[in-house]
């Protein structure tokens, strides 16, 4: 088969490899899309510590079951699917309350097993038991269904901030997530969402989508809060959203966060400076809720899915650009250069 091999910083090669074996616990998926993931494009260029090269990776996907030995007999070779890339233990003291995301012994894949950037990819069957194998109807664009991880993670997230009718949402971030934050916020039945970016193409490519109700571009600090107060007839939002990386961001997020409102830190912070010295006085006295989120629990990723299914959440706004498995390179050079949102990359036909 043929599969796009990370060889080294920055580096796939398409290479002729052997179809993986498949096994009595495993289902084999001959992928039709897969989408390129931020931490994809990280592991692209800066490698991955769990991952040694070369290596395929790819988490993102969408697939016809190729073969599947299913004791329940609700999957059946043919059927179209999007399964969650973590794959939890089930056991554990967390997996046992439910809360799957938390798992001690959570595997991934694309990084503890070969991923979808290629034609075909094996999974572990656990993920029937576990709820986190989804088939996709014919109606739906598989390159949509794809989307379903990056977009429960962000479902976890609001069912914690428990978004809601009247909210007033910022996002601080204009990537694919921070789309996905707005869209939901929207979905939830916030009263006015905010996208605001420290990049000006960004955030142009972004506003031609429609995605929120306002654009700020991040100027200087003060001229966020500024406008943020503005929008928000001098309260502040009520839930804030940070989409990024950076802990400067985090730090405004508290600071144009209103009496009560909810802050939630979406994204991973760089490793050798996690510390983000928010101002605790604001947290303190205007009683802020600074809370994270990571990952997702099966019955999330049900619901997430229908959402993107039913079109409630409408995927196909984050996607810019369709490339086949060959171009792989040219994908995660259009996300560096921040030409594109989602790219997904073409591999497979549901016929043949
Ligand atoms: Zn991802
Ligand atoms: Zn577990």
């Amino acid at each position: 088969m043929k599969a796009a091999v990370l060889v080294g910083k920055s580096k796939f090669e398409i290479q002729e490899v052997d179809r993986p074996e498949i096994r009595e616990d495993q289902i084999r998926i001959k992928v039709l899309s897969a989408s390129l993931c931020g931490s994809d494009l990280r592991t692209y260029h800066h490698g991955h510590p769990k991952v040694t090269l070369p290596y395929i990776i790819g988490h993102e996907y969408v697939g016809v079951i190729d073969s599947i030995k299913d004791k329940t007999n609700t999957f059946k070779v043919g059927d179209v699917v999007t399964i969650h890339p973590a794959i939890s233990c089930g056991k554990c003291e967390y997996c046992s309350e439910g809360d799957h995301n938390m798992c001690e012994n959570r595997r991934v894949l694309g990084i503890a097993m070969p991923g979808a950037f290629a034609e075909y990819v094996n999974v572990p069957i656990e993920v029937i038991e576990r709820g986190t194998i989804i088939k996709v109807p014919d109606d739906v664009d598989p390159a949509v269904a794809t989307l379903s991880e990056p977009f429960v993670a962000v479902l976890n997230a609001h069912e914690l901030l428990e978004t809601t009718v009247g909210d007033d949402v910022v996002v601080l971030g204009a990537g694919p997530i921070g789309m996905f934050h707005c869209m939901l916020a929207r979905n939830r039945g916030a009263n006015r969402v905010v996208l605001a970016d420290i990049s000006q193409e960004k955030l142009k490519l972004v506003a031609k989508r429609g995605v929120a109700d306002e654009y700020v571009y991040i100027e200087s600090e003060e001229k966020l809060i500024e406008e943020i107060m503005e929008i928000t007839k001098g309260k502040g939002a009520s839930v804030v959203v940070v989409a990024n990386t950076s802990p400067i961001s985090a730090q405004q997020a508290v600071k144009v966060a209103a009496k009560f409102g909810r802050v939630m830190l979406f994204a991973g912070f760089p490793k050798a400076n996690p510390n983000l010295g928010l101002d605790g006085n604001l947290i303190h006295y205007r009683q802020i809720n600074v809370m994270g989120a990571y990952g997702s629990t099966p019955s999330q990723y049900q619901k997430a899915a229908q959402l993107l299914f039913q079109g409630k959440i409408d995927a196909t706004n984050l996607i810019t650009h369709h490339l086949p498995l060959e171009k792989i390179n040219e994908g995660f050079d259009l996300m560096t250069s921040g030409e594109a949102l989602k790219v997904v990359l073409d591999i497979g036909n549901r016929e043949d």
